[in-house]
């Protein structure tokens, strides 16, 4: 074998040939370049991937390879773990660095990069971690984060590689579901996953749908065509963030751009790394309490009669059920849906917040850790350092589905109940709910004792400097929002 010169690109959570910092640094050397995808067995059986989750990067990755072949060096695809893959690459080619981009997921994730390094180390090869993120490695400080976030979004982006000097080495067939010991999951619709219909969606979102979004922000039924639906291929890579922002300040720049909706959007692309930062910050919140103080707030096991409603959604509250029966069908929900189905299971059921985000994680087809971690804290009271925010089940379905449309889609049971009963239908006889069941708990008097409770803890903590020092830590420097109402 010659010197070492092959540029191994191992994609993870960056699916895509645009805007790509490692194919760009690999191909600019002129060496062999070897774009890699490792399916890793230990990371298709952990509890927060569902068969969903594997569909929509196989779709990626698809995507992926014929993008790359048609620039001469398809996508290498193998499965196993990724050391194993790189130990057998490693007999077959010289290699000389492997690039990947910097992620911010689990603690699995992160030893797994470890692990990486750490062999990379071992048998002499360079290993490069390239930004995708506006998040930070060994961040000491959050006052300068905006700013230095927005360095890395102000640079150009990469552009696609207009041709990639191949190796040797065989591509491999992509594995179906089944090969990987998974069975699809009955769904009514999933997103299609892949870069080139991530791009669609990002062409569609900003030239046709973004105006007003922020009337869709909350509703599950205008939500669907009225928010980006970009969360999928940011959480895969298959549109980079920075991309997005860029192709947002240009629309702006448009004559008669609906500014307000753009910058609402613009916010939230911001906040995905605002909370990335979190996890990346204290990455044991992906398990205990960002504040100890509320590790043993709840009960670590499930009562399982409560948790059962939850996952079957038949906790007799008709708006949460027909959320959670439309995530385990389709995937995806608004924020404040999400907000809401968190909320009841935190407060009204009392469930660990463990378990219901391992619940929605495999339900999410956009499940991003980077996110979903510290958002299921903030919406379960156990931060320390923001407001409790109790959603008020039928309140909600009034704001949010005044017509009925949308529980009557989830929850036809309730056909029959006329629309001013349809959110209280426990004032209708039995037999005009077809078996729907009447409220698993009384929500005012769940949430009146969960204040209690959790009144009680954060009554033990104050003065002690705690709040103070996570708000240090993690706190958004921007003045906080006028109060809304729940
Ligand atoms: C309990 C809970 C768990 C969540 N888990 C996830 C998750 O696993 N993956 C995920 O992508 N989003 C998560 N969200 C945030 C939000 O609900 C989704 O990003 C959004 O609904 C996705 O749809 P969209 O792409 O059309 O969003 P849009 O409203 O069009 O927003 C554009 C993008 O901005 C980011 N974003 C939007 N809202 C937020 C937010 N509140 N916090 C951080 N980033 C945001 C996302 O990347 C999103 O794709 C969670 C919210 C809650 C309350």
């Amino acid at each position: 074998m010659g010197r070492p010169d092959v540029q191994i690109v191992w994609f993870k959570r960056d699916l895509r040939v645009h805007d790509h910092a490692s194919l760009t640094a690999a191909v600019s050397t002129g060496s062999p370049v070897l774009p890699l995808y490792v399916l890793e067995p230990s990371l298709i059986a952990h509890p927060h991937t569902s068969p969903r989750h594997i569909e929509l990067a196989l779709d990626g990755i698809t995507d992926l390879r014929e993008s790359l072949a048609a620039l001469g060096a398809p996508l290498v695809v193998r499965v196993g773990e990724v050391v194993d893959v790189l130990e057998g690459l490693f007999e077959q080619v010289a290699i000389d660095t492997v690039h990947s981009h910097e992620e911010f997921g689990t603690v699995a994730t992160w030893e797994r990069d470890h692990a990486v390094a750490t062999w990379c180390r071992t048998r002499g090869v360079r290993y490069r971690e390239h930004r995708q993120s506006g998040a930070m490695r060994g961040l000491t400080s959050r006052d300068a984060w905006s700013q230095q976030r927005m360095r890395l979004f102000n640079q150009p982006l990469h552009r696609r590689p207009a041709a990639i000097r191949p190796t040797e080495v065989a591509p491999g067939p992509i594995p179906e579901l089944r090969d990987l010991g998974l069975t699809a999951e009955t769904m009514d619709y999933r997103q299609q996953g892949g870069e080139n219909r991530g791009r669609e969606v990002m062409r569609s979102w900003l030239k046709e749908r973004v105006s007003g979004y922020e009337r869709h922000l909350s509703s599950p039924v205008s939500g669907w065509e009225g928010c980006s639906r970009l969360s999928v291929h940011l959480t895969l890579g298959t549109v980079s963030a920075r991309e997005v922002h860029a192709r947002v300040q240009a629309r702006k720049g448009e004559p008669a751009s609906p500014k307000f909706s753009l910058k609402a959007f613009e916010e939230r692309i911001a906040w995905r790394d605002h909370f990335a930062q979190k996890l990346e910050d204290a990455p044991h919140i992906e398990r205990s309490a960002l504040h100890p103080a509320f590790d043993a707030l709840r009960p670590a096991k499930p009562n399982p009669e409560a948790l059962d409603a939850f996952t079957q959604g038949r906790t007799g509250y008709p708006m949460v059920d027909a959320v959670l029966r439309s995530l385990a069908a389709t995937g995806w929900t608004t924020f404040r849906m999400r907000s809401m189905v968190t909320s009841f299971a935190s407060y009204d059921l009392w469930l660990p917040w463990q378990e219901t985000g391992r619940v929605l994680a495999r339900w999410f087809t956009d499940y991003d850790p980077g996110i979903h971690w510290p958002q299921i804290q903030m919406q379960s009271g156990i931060t320390g350092m923001n407001a409790l925010r109790i959603y008020d089940p039928v309140k909600q379905q009034i704001d949010h589905d005044p017509t009925g449309e949308f529980v009557r889609k989830w929850v036809p049971e309730l056909r029959d109940v006329p629309d001013s009963l349809l959110a209280t239908p426990w004032l209708v006889a039995t037999g005009e709910r077809h078996g729907y069941p009447d409220p698993i708990v009384d929500h005012a008097a769940a949430v009146s004792q969960a204040k209690r409770r959790i009144g009680a803890v954060r009554a033990q903590i104050r003065g002690d400097g705690s709040t103070k020092a996570l708000l240090e830590r993690h706190g958004s420097r921007r003045p906080p929002p006028a109060r809304r109402r729940r």
